[in-house]
């Protein structure tokens, strides 16, 4: 094989895509049940969109992005994730200000060069919505609620939201304080990566899933326990609205976001039902990111799902792939019937019947395997006998069932009870 697929890149093949739209669709439609419109917006920005928004000190942007300069000379980079890019756009067509709410939510690839392992791809996929222009705890609880019935609605059970606040930049030095102190003793028997958060960002060693690491994160003091008044209020508030929406959480005092620009609430949905916990979606609240990125003070909240994974749970749960098969499949013998054939073939499709056909003048048995293959519904054989009757047989493929039906009427009775114009 001359060509392969780029390291850390896959093709969504024919067979994967029905559910592949599944689960966009099911994206699509609880996002707009929810009043969020699309957005879409390039593949690639100035790199700065990136550096800037999500932190020069995560491995993000120390190692995984995909830059490379332009003809120009002009430095580029391939999107890691989206809501960088939307933040950009929003402000750049003016969608995005202290007293506009903007509901937005986006659908497709990002890019991140990591080592390709199980679940993790260089190019990965990725639902998720942004809002824009209200501090209300209500909307973080309507956001987490809306990822709840999203995940109900793609068919996963017993769900958990995991809960907690990472503060404001008012109230979070103090906490960093309080959390260098603790692990300055600890920090010396946690992995290499620790030791660097240490020096960079504390609050990411809450994050680590290194064994050794676990039992100094479990000690260490809380965000919750270091909240100024309104950020407290906040937590407060939100947690209320959950209670009221009967949504099941629970707080989770060592839950950070990966990135820099996340503020008060962040939250995660967790799956329990393949046995371990299978986080899903992961989202919060950045209400300093719009004006950072120089917009004026516009708080925000959204949240991301990696659809690899969503796929990956959906395929260990057996979901039907709801695969489009065909309706209909016109076989025919003879150049006459071809025509013939193929003028019904294009009143289908007119009527919005999924039909096809054969284009390589094979047998009437190969065409059949074709049908076959197809898994198409019916099977409508036309040979020199039905062209002097002007009607011939149509064959469920399922049942074998078979009806003998006119050209004219092929159509008509086609979209009946059973398709077939039978009498069932
Ligand atoms: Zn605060
Ligand atoms: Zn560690």
């Amino acid at each position: 094989m001359k060509y392969a697929a780029p390291r850390g890149t896959k093709d969504i093949l024919p067979d994967d895509s029905p559910l592949w739209q599944f689960i966009e669709g099911a994206c699509r439609e609880t996002f707009e049940l929810f009043n969020y419109r699309e957005i879409r917006t390039p593949i690639f920005e100035a790199t700065d969109v990136f550096t800037r928004s999500i932190g020069d000190s995560t491995d993000i942007v120390k190692k995984e992005m995909y830059t490379f300069p332009d003809r120009k000379g002009r430095s580029l980079t391939l999107r890691p994730e989206a809501t960088a890019s939307v933040v950009r756009a929003g402000l750049e067509n003016n969608l995005i200000s202290p007293d506009n709410l903007l509901k937005v939510y986006y659908l497709g690839p990002m890019f991140r060069y990591e080592r390709p392992q199980a679940g993790r791809q260089r190019q990965f996929h990725q639902a998720g919505v942004e809002a824009f222009g209200s501090n209300d705890p209500l909307l973080d609880a309507e956001v987490i609620q809306m990822a709840v019935n999203l995940f109900q609605a793609l068919g996963l059970k017993e769900l958990e939201v995991d809960i907690n606040s990472v503060g404001c930049k008012k109230c979070r030095p103090a906490y960093l304080e309080a959390l260098k102190k603790y692990f300055q003793e600890n920090v010396k028997h946690m992995c290499k990566d620790c030791l660097a958060r240490f020096e960079i960002n504390p609050l990411r060693i809450l994050d680590c899933k290194e064994e050794p690491c676990q039992k100094y994160i479990a000690k260490a003091p809380a965000m919750v326990d270091h909240l100024d008044a309104e950020c407290k209020e906040h937590f407060k508030r939100m947690v209320g609205w959950l209670d009221g929406l009967e949504i099941k959480y629970k707080i989770n005092d060592r839950l950070v976001r990966g990135l820099d620009y996340y503020t008060r609430t962040a939250f995660e949905v967790v799956s329990k039902q393949l046995g371990a916990q299978n986080a899903v979606c992961g989202g919060g609240r950045y209400d300093d990111l719009v004006e950072e990125m120089g917009g004026k003070s516009v708080p925000a909240i959204g949240f991301a799902i990696g659809l690899e994974r969503i796929m990956e749970i959906l395929r260990k749960l057996n979901v039907e792939s709801r695969a489009s098969n065909v309706g209909l499949y016109i076989a025919t013998i003879g150049d006459e019937a071809r025509k013939v054939g193929f003028d019904l073939l294009s009143k289908a499709r007119d009527a919005g019947i999924s039909a096809d056909f054969d284009y390589q003048g094979r047998s009437l048995k190969a065409q059949m395997k074709a049908a076959d293959r197809l898994k198409a519904e019916y099977v409508y054989i036309i040979g020199e006998e039905e062209l002097k009757k002007r009607s011939a047989i149509l064959k469920n493929m399922e049942t074998a069932d078979q009806h003998e039906i006119a050209f004219d009427e092929l159509i008509d009775n086609f979209s009946g009870e059973c398709g077939c114009g039978c009498e069932h």
